[in-house]
């Protein structure tokens, strides 16, 4: 399938997602994840209107940013070890992954010699798999705590990766749960502005995302495709 009948198809999926759960389509964002594909494929997913570009490995994403950086807004999905903040801290305008303090301190510390800011998500590892990484939803709040002062990072939301389900309907209680403890989050005003977004949902399982209150899709295989090596 060519890449506009990829996004209609998705388009679609979202549409009645949201119809099925009473939200607006306005609210649900769409993060095209070109980690399995070329530079020239990540230029049409930019040609064709798609903003939001998701890498997971800044030596994949490199030669791209560096030829398309320009045009999108770039979000970093995968996990970030602090030697690399240096190389992303300019260029992605998003982190998806925020898990420890000792990343925050060093996000923190470059986001501010640049005197930048750089919107983050706290993962949260939900299901509780130990294959994930994220928090643990009991340690979010100290975790929030400990980071409200660095003005160079805002929170904006919390992000969590549901185990992969033959039945997707099965991921519902993972996605649930992250908008639950999103709510607590603000009722308790553990952070300085309420958080309000949710990173949820893969090509496996986004309409169940959707449905759960999910604002940013991280899709890459059904929306982008995937090319051998
Ligand atoms: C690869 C990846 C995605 C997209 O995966 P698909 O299943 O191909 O949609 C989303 N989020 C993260 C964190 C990823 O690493």
């Amino acid at each position: 399938m060519a890449l506009k009948e990829r996004m209609n198809d998705v388009e679609t999926r979202i549409n009645d997602a949201c119809i099925r759960s009473g939200r607006s389509t306005d609210d649900v964002h769409v993060v095209a994840v070109t980690k399995y594909v070329s530079l020239e494929m990540t230029a049409q997913v930019l040609n064709h209107g798609l903003l939001h570009i998701g890498e997971n490995r800044w030596q994949n994403a490199e030669e791209k940013w560096n030829a398309l950086g320009h045009e999108g807004i770039w979000h970093f999905i995968g996990h970030l070890q602090t030697n690399k903040v240096k190389d992303i801290i300019n260029k992605f305008q998003y982190i998806h992954s925020l898990d420890r303090f000792s990343l925050a301190q060093e996000l923190e510390k470059k986001a501010s010699q640049l005197d930048i800011e750089i919107k983050a998500f706290v993962q949260v590892n939900i299901s509780g798999e130990d294959t994930k990484y994220g928090l643990a939803p009991e340690n979010v709040a100290s975790f929030l705590n400990e980071i409200k002062d660095f003005n160079h990072i805002q929170v904006v939301g919390l992000m969590t990766m549901a185990p992969f389900e033959g039945h997707p309907e099965d991921t519902r209680p993972v996605f649930r749960g992250l908008r639950e403890l999103r709510d607590e989050i603000n009722r308790q005003s553990l952070t300085r502005e309420p958080i309000t977004e949710l990173s949820m949902g893969m090509s496996n399982d986004f309409e169940v995302a959707i449905e759960e209150g999910s604002t940013w899709i991280r899709l890459g295989s059904i929306l982008v495709g995937k090319e051998e090596g």
